[in-house]
């Protein structure tokens, strides 16, 4: 075109720009903003949105930041291009505060329902319950509340922080329900550990005529395992190829993976893996070795560690969970190597995270953190409920897991896991009896695990945590989870 001599508008650029972010190219879209200097359209809010998109998606969020700076007139969709760069590159918490100064903008800048979309998503990540339900109010308000995305997103959003019960008030409110909020909800169900909901959800589905797709049987599979029906999960696994005609993918293998592990059989789970139609994963390996973990099988973890080597995946964590099985059969010497092994070759473990949101604040807590500006009560509440709890029968079990090597270095003196300062804190700054909803970037460890237990029995409290991999919601002295996890 300009070789042509033909000249360049804000249409035309901002369809090549468009075409820069489909394919990614930093450079092309460089290319093209430097003309903008030149033609003088940097003053086109639209043109200058669809560049901050382009900076966003690739990976420049500080250039993108300050271009929604200079756009002359931000619209929703400017906001909206922020929000989602914010959330691309895990500033998620500053992308929930966008929410609250776009309400307050003059212009015409009020929250869409595309803003509520990349929200909701923000909340699940984060596990944040309550800014989750203010946005659920304002799509009431604002009249989307038949938006099918909008309604699907809720019921993400709800089981994502672990409150089952809103998810279904969503779901059961839809007039109308595609496959999506079908396998959102049947998904919600199995999370959260409700297996037999999630399979009557499943035989509900079919009867209103609606065709399973591959992820309602990832959510069907992993509710099978969850209560140990090996026989139910094997027929679902067959009936999703054979009379349904989907391929099982690497998530439908990993919960079956899961289902042969939690009830015991190690060498069909081995042997799936072996057969498997798709190259197995890390994660696929992980399950195995989490399974090999509770059932304290030694050699098998050792041939699992291999094969994540072999894949050159193997993380601090995986090392981890072999030395806790050798722990858990008496293996010392070898725990020794292999701690050694690790400090020897640096093999940093991730620093265990948790967060807890309070009247829409959320709270970040680390392993012995001081940072906290309650850091004092915290610690003293976190006695007193060590107190009690032993009181009530729980041990401290020090020697069993561990999150990070600095544990090590402690010498086994009980280090406090960013999990229990964060429940202590719930226990500290929220009334008797309300739930205390802890998010973790890790998997809990068996002693969080049975001081949460405890705590839900002792204080009367339902404690629902997130971790890594799964919902554990504690209630009156027990777990969802049945004591199995990975
Ligand atoms: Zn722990
Ligand atoms: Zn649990």
């Amino acid at each position: 075109m300009r070789q042509k001599g033909v000249p360049t508008n804000p249409l035309s650029s901002s369809f090549a720009i468009k075409c820069c972010i489909r394919i990614c190219s930093l450079m092309g879209g460089v290319q093209i903003h430097c003309r903008f200097f030149r033609d003088g359209f940097l003053s086109d809010s639209l043109l200058m949105t669809t560049l901050m998109d382009l900076y966003s998606r690739c990976k420049r969020s500080v250039e993108a930041y300050k271009l929604f700076d200079e756009i002359p007139q931000r619209d929703t969709v400017s906001w909206n291009v922020l929000i989602s760069c914010c959330i691309r590159n895990r500033r998620t918490r500053d992308a929930l505060g966008l929410f609250d100064s776009m309400k307050n903008e003059v212009n015409d800048c009020k929250p869409d329902n595309v803003t509520c979309l990349l929200l909701l998503q923000a909340c699940a990540n984060l596990g944040a319950l309550e800014f989750g339900e203010g946005v659920h109010m304002y799509i009431e308000e604002n009249g989307y509340g038949d938006v099918i995305n909008l309604c699907n997103s809720l019921i993400s959003m709800y089981s994502r922080c672990g409150n089952l019960e809103k998810a279904y008030m969503v779901f059961k409110g839809m007039r109308k329900k595609n496959v999506v909020s079908w396998s959102t909800m049947i998904s919600g169900f199995a999370m959260n550990g409700c297996g037999r909901e999630a399979i009557e959800a499943f035989g509900k589905m079919q009867r209103v005529g609606v065709k399973p797709d591959d992820q309602i049987f990832t959510g069907v599979l992993s509710a099978c395992s969850h209560l140990r029906l090996v026989d139910e999960g094997m027929v679902f696994f067959d009936r999703m190829s054979k009379e349904f005609g989907i391929v099982p993918n690497i998530h439908h293998y990993g919960c079956m993976v899961d289902l042969f592990g939690r009830a015991g059989l190690l060498d069909q789970a081995y042997r799936l893996i072996m057969t498997m139609q798709v190259k197995p994963d890390a994660t696929i390996w992980r399950t195995l070795l989490g399974a090999c973990r509770i059932h304290g099988h030694a050699t098998l973890g050792e041939c699992v560690v291999g094969h994540l080597i072999e894949l050159k995946a193997q993380e601090a964590g995986d090392y981890v969970l072999l030395s806790n099985i050798y722990s858990s059969v008496g293996k010392c010497e070898k725990i020794m190597a292999m701690r050694k092994f690790m400090k020897d070759n640096s093999i940093q473990t991730t620093p265990g995270c948790s967060t807890i949101e309070l009247n829409g604040v959320v709270h970040e807590f680390i392993m012995d953190d001081e940072s906290h500006p309650q850091k004092d009560e915290i610690y003293e509440m976190l006695n007193d409920i060590n107190k009690q709890l032993k009181i009530a029968g729980y041990v401290a079990e020090i020697s069993f897991e561990l999150h990070n090597l600095r544990e090590e270095e402690k010498g086994y003196v009980l280090a406090y896991h960013s999990e229990k300062l964060a429940m202590a804190y719930g226990v500290l700054a929220t009334p008797p009896g309300k739930t205390i909803r802890v998010a973790n970037n890790l998997r809990i460890c068996v002693d969080c695990h049975n001081f949460a237990k405890f705590l839900s029995g002792v204080y009367n409290r339902e404690v629902v945590i997130r971790d890594r991999n799964r919902f554990h919601h504690f209630r009156e002295g027990r777990c969802s989870c049945n004591d199995y996890w990975q």
